[in-house]
């Protein structure tokens, strides 16, 4: 199949995969190395997939440029379950978690962590209806912080940090789900920083965890031993039976990130990408309208709204009909939007800007 044949994939996750990728994949299926078995049938613990454990974990290290004094796990449960484990292993009593509430996802981790211990919001966009990512300068973090918690980039309204916020010694945790890799990050400003691989990775089963080594130190000694950092740490992610298949495939994503020149490339192609659609909204004359205020416009995820709820059912069944999948809004918002993650092709991107000024000519 080549790139032609294929959707116009805008899924916001599980999303577009690299063909290369797949393709590479698809040639491996059968017989991995020539060993006459595919991957998922060889145990974890043998030096095939210890290498392909071991590579992946060089690869986010050398592509983040992740400092020494980190460790980086593969887990099992999703972002979701670290929504819990980051107050199990590091909100110790008589200390509290603050919360940069910029939308539906940084609202989960708040809620969960409220479910563990005692968490505030350490600002909130909920005021301007969270078109808009608070600055530092309204940020207020109190006494006796364990650490601030931020959503990255919020999948649901198309919205992400340009800058994270200086929390000075208390630790910075990163929910970096649906834009890690999309551009260069500097780890060192965070404690810990976590994505579920399902969208900028490869595909859902795995969670990538960056660790900072010193918050390994004080986890309570009641938590579950799945539950704990720790656990994984001394393991080498390989505790218990890892999600073979979901970390090869992300190895060969993080294979083909490299090939294509790292991060500094990749947030560059990504401009380029997501510049097609947002110059289609901007250059509309408000017959598109874009949810986000352009400072905090993301790069991942664009929502957009047409004038009503007709011409929005229209737009969504005629993209369907033109070859574009993933284009309706999420439940909670509602009108339109298109995820650009990184494989998705500048192709895909162009034509979605070409259908949106066409769409316009016959409606507007
Ligand atoms: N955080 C963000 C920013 C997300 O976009 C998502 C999934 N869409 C999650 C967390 C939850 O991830 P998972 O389904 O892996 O639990």
């Amino acid at each position: 199949m080549s790139q032609q044949t294929r959707a116009y994939n805008f899924n916001p996750g599980p999303a577009a995969l690299p063909l290369e990728v797949l393709q590479q994949a698809q040639e491996q299926f059968v017989d991995f190395q020539g060993i006459g078995m595919s991957i998922m049938e060889i145990s974890h613990r043998s030096k095939q997939y210890e290498q392909v454990n071991d590579e992946a974990q060089a690869l986010m290290k050398e592509l983040l440029g992740i400092p020494s004094g980190y460790e980086v796990l593969f887990l099992q449960g999703g972002a979701s379950t670290q929504f819990a484990m980051i107050p199990m292993n590091l909100l110790q009593a008589g200390t509290s978690a603050g919360y940069v509430l910029t939308g539906t996802w940084s609202d989960k981790a708040y809620k969960e962590a409220k479910l563990i211990g005692t968490a505030y919001a350490a600002a909130s966009g909920q005021e301007n209806g969270f078109t808009r990512i608070p600055g530092q300068e309204e940020l207020t973090i109190q006494a006796d912080t364990a650490y601030v918690h931020i959503t990255s980039n919020e999948t649901v309204a198309g919205s992400q940090f340009m800058q994270y916020p200086d929390t000075g010694s208390v630790p910075l945790i990163g929910d970096l789900s649906s834009d890690i890799m999309c551009r260069p990050v500097d780890v060192s400003q965070f404690g810990l920083i976590y994505a579920g691989a399902q969208k900028n990775l490869g595909p859902s089963g795995v969670t990538i965890v960056i660790i900072r080594e010193d918050l390994l130190q004080n986890t309570p000694k009641h938590l579950p031993t799945m539950l704990r950092y720790d656990t994984h740490v001394k393991g080498k992610s390989l505790y218990n039976t890892p999600p073979v298949y979901s970390v090869y495939m992300v190895n060969l994503v993080l294979q083909w990130i490299k090939q294509i020149g790292g991060l500094a490339k990749m947030e560059q192609l990504n401009q380029i990408k997501t510049k097609l659609i947002y110059d289609a909204i901007d250059q509309s004359g408000g017959f598109y309208r874009g949810l986000v205020d352009p400072s905090s416009r993301s790069l991942m995820n664009i929502t957009f709204a047409l004038q009503n709820e007709e011409l929005e059912a229209r737009f969504f069944k005629e993209s369907e009909n033109n070859g574009f999948v993933g284009l309706k809004g999420h439940r909670d918002v509602g009108h339109m939007r298109a995820s650009t993650y990184n494989a998705v092709p500048y192709e895909s991107c162009k034509a979605l800007a070409e259908f949106m000024k066409d769409f316009q000519k016959k409606n507007g």
